[in-house]
C-alpha cells in the first residue's frame, strides 16, 4: 500500500512538472511571437514615417548589421531593395501572405518556420502611398528551440522535485497508515494516534464495529453454552426415567409417574425448542420482511386475557383489562407474542390471590401504550437490568417449575426494538412489577 501511494504521488508530481513545462513554454513562446510582431510593427511604422523609402530610385539605407532585413517590393512583385540580399537573386514576392495582406489592408504579418535552423522568420509589411510594400524582417527561436533550450533546468527541476515528492510522500504515507498498522497491531487500543482528525471516526468506526462483532460473539458462545445446557436438564430426566422403566426397575404405579414426569419434559423441551426458534428468527427477520399494519391492540389484550384466564385461575390470580381503543402500527403476531409473554409472567411470578391488570391507553400527543402490572413478588433493583438477556432467571427453580425458558423478555425486547416502540419496568420486589411498552404515533393517513 505504502509503494503504491509513493507511486502514485511521484506520478502525479512527475505529470504536473510536464505539463506546467509544455504549457508555460507555449504561453512564453505566444508572448515571445506577439513582442517580436510587435517591435517589426513599430520599425515598419517609423521607417514608414522617415520618408526613406518614398524615393525608389535613391535609398540611403544599406544597413544590415543587425538581423533586421528590410526588403522594398514593387507594385508588380519585384524586389527594388533589399538590404540583406542580392536583388537579382530573388523572385517576385507578390504571393508572400505579408504582401498581400500589406496590398488589401494596408499592413500584414506572417511567421514561416525554418525547421533545419530551429528559428521562426517573423515579417511585417506596410503599404506605402507610393503603392510600393515595404517589408521588415527578423528572424527568432520558434517554439521546439525554445523548449530544448529549457529542457536541462526542466530535468534538473523534475529531478529535485522527485527527490523530494519521495521524501514527502514518504512521510505522508506514513502518517496516513500509521493508525491502520497500529490498528492492525492492536485494534482494541483507544489511543491510536490519527496525524489527521478526519480519520478518527473511521478509526472509531472500525473499533465499535469491531467491539461489536466481539461482543456479539461471546453473546452467541454464551448463548450456545447455555442452550445445551438448558437441553440437557429435561433431557437427563427423560433418558432417567426411560432407563428406569427398561430396566423393570418401575412398578406399574411408578410407570404411570415416570410417564407423567417424560411427558412434562418433553414439553418443557418443546417449549424451549420453539422459544429458540422463535428467538433466532428474530435475530435474522429485517423490517423489510415484516409485515406493519394498522391494529387496535384492545381487542387482542382481550383475547390474550380470555386466553389465559383459566391459568390464572390455577394460579389463583385475578386478570383483568381496562383502558381504551388503542391504534398503533405493528405487526399482528408480534403484538400477540408480546401481549402473551407480559400476562403469563405476572401470573406465573404473582401471589395466590393477587392480581394482573392489562392495561391500553393513548399519550396526550396520540402515542398508544399497552401496560401490565401485577402484585406479585417483583423484582429488586440488581436485577432489573438483566432480566431482558436469554436465559437470565431471578428465581431459576420458580421459573422452571412454572414453565419458563428464560427467553420470553429477550423476546419480548426483540419485539419492542423491531416495532420502534419504548420499554419501561417498574418493579418493587414484594409489591409487584409494571412493564409500559410505548408505540410511536400513529400518522393519520397510514
Ligand atoms: P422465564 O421464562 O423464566 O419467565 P423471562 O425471560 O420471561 O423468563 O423472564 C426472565 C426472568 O425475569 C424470570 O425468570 C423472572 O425471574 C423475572 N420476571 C419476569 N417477569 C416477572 C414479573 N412479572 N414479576 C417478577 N419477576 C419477573
Amino acid at each position: 500500500m505504502k509503494r503504491k501511494i509513493n507511486f502514485q504521488f511521484i506520478s502525479i508530481t512527475i505529470i504536473a512538472i510536464v505539463l506546467s513545462t509544455v504549457l508555460s513554454t507555449a504561453i512564453n513562446y505566444t508572448v515571445l511571437k506577439k513582442e517580436v510582431i510587435d517591435d517589426l510593427k513599430i520599425y515598419a511604422l517609423t521607417l514608414k514615417g522617415t520618408g526613406i523609402f518614398d524615393e525608389v530610385e535613391d535609398i540611403p539605407y544599406h544597413s544590415n548589421t543587425n538581423n533586421l532585413r528590410i526588403t522594398l517590393i514593387a507594385q508588380d512583385g519585384s524586389v527594388t531593395f533589399d538590404n540583406n540580399a542580392d536583388i537579382r537573386s530573388m523572385d517576385n514576392h507578390d504571393n508572400r501572405a505579408e504582401v498581400e495582406q500589406a496590398r488589401k489592408q494596408g499592413e500584414g504579418h506572417s511567421v514561416r518556420r525554418s525547421a533545419t535552423l530551429g528559428k521562426n522568420t517573423f515579417y511585417y509589411s506596410v503599404l506605402l502611398d507610393n503603392g510600393y510594400v515595404l517589408r521588415v524582417a527578423k528572424e527568432s527561436r520558434n517554439i521546439t528551440s525554445v523548449f530544448v533550450s529549457s529542457l536541462p533546468f526542466t530535468v534538473a527541476i523534475v529531478l529535485v522535485l522527485v527527490i523530494l515528492c519521495v521524501i514527502l510522500a514518504h512521510f505522508l504515507t506514513q502518517s496516513i497508515i500509521a493508525p491502520i498498522e497500529q490498528m492492525a497491531k492492536d485494534i482494541d487500543n483507544k489511543e491510536v494516534e490519527c496525524v489527521y482528525k478526519e480519520l478518527r471516526p473511521f478509526v472509531s468506526m472500525i473499533q465499535s464495529q469491531h467491539d461489536n462483532i466481539v461482543k456479539v460473539a461471546d453473546m452467541r458462545q454464551e448463548f450456545t453454552a447455555n442452550i445445551s445446557h438448558e437441553l440437557k436438564t429435561p433431557l437427563t430426566a427423560i433418558s432417567g426415567y426411560a432407563e428406569l422403566i427398561e430396566n423393570g426397575m418401575a412398578t406399574d404405579e411408578d410407570i404411570i409417574r415416570f410417564a407423567g414426569e417424560i411427558h412434562q419434559n418433553a414439553n418443557r423441551l418443546l417449549t424451549l425448542i420453539n422459544d429458540i426458534i422463535r428467538l433466532s428468527e428474530l435475530d435474522v427477520s429485517t423490517e423489510e420482511c415484516l409485515q406493519f399494519e394498522k391494529l387496535d391492540l384492545f381487542p387482542m389484550a382481550q383475547n390474550c386475557v380470555d386466553m389465559l384466564q383459566v391459568n390464572a385461575e390455577n394460579h389463583q390470580v385475578k386478570i383483568g383489562l381496562q383502558g381504551e381503543r388503542c391504534l398503533v402500527t405493528a405487526n399482528r403476531e408480534m403484538m400477540n407474542e408480546l401481549l402473551y409473554n407480559l400476562c403469563d409472567n405476572a401470573i406465573r411470578y404473582n401471589n395466590k390471590g393477587g392480581q394482573v391488570y392489562v392495561r391500553l391507553g393513548n399519550s396526550p400527543e396520540g402515542a398508544g401504550w399497552l401496560e401490565v402490572q401485577d402484585t406479585g413478588i417483583g423484582i429488586s433493583k440488581e436485577h432489573q437490568e438483566r432480566i431482558f438477556e436469554r436465559f437470565y432467571r431471578v428465581d431459576k427453580s420458580r421459573s422452571k417449575s412454572t414453565g419458563g425458558t428464560g427467553l420470553g423478555l429477550a423476546i419480548v425486547k426483540h419485539i419492542v426494538v423491531q416495532n420502534h416502540a419504548k420499554l419501561e419496568l417498574e418493579s418493587e420486589q414484594g409489591k409487584g412489577t409494571r412493564i409500559r411498552v410505548t408505540f410511536p404515533t400513529v400518522s393519520p393517513e397510514s
